[in-house]
């Protein structure tokens, strides 16, 4: 029987736009084929050290610029590429947020993301449908603001890679729903770890809202599947 699910890597980087990568997007889709995967979403930075305010309209149109470069390649060989980005705010802490469920329109319509706080950043994702997920939120300052967070992730860069359990322990506690990614940014990252999301789940905005609606998400290690129980959406659905 065919697998109904696409194992996802969340989170991954390419050079074009995130200078501390080294993989362009067609490489990253090499080498997670190579690895097994069946889709990446492509998370580049938007921070404050990459570009100057009044340039945020350009350098959202070199992100989308580089996710239709990947998508073209990606679209010749059946393999999942969809569109993401991860922000780094200072406010009210220093901190990166995946942003999941994103389009092409909606990132040409916002402001410069990164100068906006937490609580801003969260009200712009609610009013258009994406899903905020702090990303490493055990590398800074912890947890922000869960009243201002859809989840937070599992990430496989070593150091983060430690922390997993933990990660799990706080959302059990919060009810935030539990992301997987390896923060690719080097072909020689080869660790196998992501999500299993349905087959059914098809672009980006799919992704986002299956986030916010299924009551467990399913993070993949190597072979163990790890079902991770998402509180607020268990208690959305009773309802
Ligand atoms: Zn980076
Ligand atoms: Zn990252």
């Amino acid at each position: 029987m065919e697998e109904a699910f696409l194992r996802i890597d969340t989170h991954t980087h390419s050079c074009g736009v995130s200078k501390c990568s080294k993989v362009t997007p067609e490489q990253i889709i090499v080498e997670k084929r190579k690895l097994g995967y069946d889709g990446v979403i492509l998370t580049n930075h938007c921070q404050a050290w990459y570009y100057p305010p009044e340039q945020h309209g350009a350098y959202i149109e070199a992100v989308i610029a580089e996710y239709k470069k990947g998508k073209a390649y990606a679209d010749t060989l059946g393999f999942a590429f969809w569109l993401g980005l991860e922000v780094t705010l200072n406010v009210p802490a220093y901190a990166d947020y995946l942003l999941f469920g994103v389009t092409e329109g909606f990132l040409r319509r916002t402001p410069c993301l990164y100068q906006l706080t937490q609580k801003e950043l969260y009200a712009l994702c609610k009013e258009n449908g994406v899903t905020l997920i702090q990303a490493h939120p055990l590398r800074h300052e912890g947890v922000g603001d869960t009243d201002y967070l859809d989840g937070i992730e599992i990430n496989c860069t070593p150091a983060d890679f430690e922390k997993r359990e933990e990660i799990v322990r706080i959302a059990n506690n919060t009810g935030l729903v539990v992301t997987c990614g390896t923060d690719y940014h080097f072909p020689e990252r080869d660790i196998r770890a992501g999500m299993l999301v349905p087959k059914t789940v098809k672009n980006s905005v799919d992704f986002g809202k299956y986030l916010l609606e299924m009551p467990q998400t399913n993070v993949f290690i190597y072979d163990e599947v790890i079902k991770i129980p998402a509180g607020r959406n268990a208690k959305k659905l009773e309802k």
